[in-house]
């Protein structure tokens, strides 16, 4: 299959969303290869999301992301990074609500920043965070 980098922000953490989120995922046919839960540092989060590092909401996003832990997970499946990111459904989760009501942002986000999941975008987005968080010398 292909490989995608799933992420439980702090908000899905602290809203205990996890064991939801983990089931959804097993239900959706993603078999979980990796997990880890994470305390970032500022450091680590500035370089994981270093290519919106001049975006106004940047420091509230680090302020964010560094509020409480994150379980970061690789999930493989045939299209495992188009497939997440539909399960997931749109950044804004206030707007997901509306227009995606059964997607994990609708069900367990609040607003655009504390959208409780983030997913890798792209095939080569997947293979730079999967190996930002994990090296892979158990891996195929
Ligand atoms: P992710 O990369 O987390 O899966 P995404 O690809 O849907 O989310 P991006 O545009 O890459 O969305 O934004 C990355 C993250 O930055 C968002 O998930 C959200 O937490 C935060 N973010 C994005 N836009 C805003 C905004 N306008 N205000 C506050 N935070 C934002």
């Amino acid at each position: 299959g292909e490989r995608t980098l799933a992420m439980i922000k702090p908000d899905g953490i602290v809203g205990n969303h996890t064991h939801f989120i983990k089931t959804t995922i097993l239900a959706s046919s993603f078999t979980i290869l990796q997990e880890i839960t994470l305390q970032l540092d500022r450091h680590t989060a500035q370089g994981f999301y270093a290519e919106h590092s001049s975006r106004t909401f940047f420091p509230d996003l680090i302020d964010f992301i560094t509020s409480a832990p994150v379980l970061i997970m690789v999930l493989d499946k045939v299209s495992a990074v188009s497939d997440w990111r539909a399960l997931i459904g749109p950044t804004d989760a206030s707007k997901a609500k509306l227009t995606h009501p059964h997607s994990i942002r609708a069900m367990c986000g609040v607003n655009v920043q504390r959208n409780c999941v983030h997913g890798s975008d792209s095939t080569k987005s997947a293979a730079r965070e999967i190996s930002f968080f994990f090296n892979h010398t158990d891996s195929g």
